[in-house]
């Protein structure tokens, strides 16, 4: 990791190394809070500010990037493997990867039929997970059913 921030001309300094081995030990999605928290454990000395930086640089060097849902949290997902896409409950903020692997192709198709050289693909899809439905479902009131009924209907 060292060498590979040299190449990138960014020096490896004990804080940049708590917190650059903090994010990958953490789980996928980061946030900084929770970035934040544990390299905390480890230094309090460190500040919020750093952590931010850090992770900005984490993103810069083409190790992480943004994944904005649109709940003003941003996380920060490791590049270590190939695309995938993000299953995300409205309800627990639960965040599941799938492959997205079978539609590769498909998408790959419909960019080059307009002529685009796509950068990244994004495949996010939103709503609610089984254990939130099924959470749901024990507490919907008699008033409630019609509406989930009608849901229920179409889908498939
Ligand atoms: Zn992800
Ligand atoms: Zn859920």
């Amino acid at each position: 990791m060292r060498e590979f921030l040299k190449t990138k001309g960014f020096k490896m300094t004990p804080q940049r190394e708590l917190i650059f081995r903090s994010f990958f030990e953490l789980d996928r999605h980061v946030s900084v809070d929770e970035l934040y928290d544990k390299v905390r454990q480890q230094d309090n000395t460190i500040g919020y500010s750093t952590v931010w930086r850090n992770l900005k640089l984490i993103c810069k060097v083409g190790l992480a990037e943004e994944v904005n849902l649109g709940d003003g949290v941003t996380r920060y997902d490791r590049v270590t493997q190939g695309p995938h896409g993000h299953l995300y409950c409205l309800q627990c903020k639960e965040l599941v990867e799938f492959d997205v692997e079978p539609v590769l192709e498909f998408l790959t198709v419909a960019a080059d039929e307009h002529k685009f050289a796509p950068d990244g693909i994004k495949i996010e899809i939103q709503g609610h997970c089984a254990k939130c439905r099924k959470a749901n479902k024990k507490k919907a009131r008699p008033v409630d059913q019609p509406a989930a009924k009608r849901l229920a209907e179409k889908r498939p």
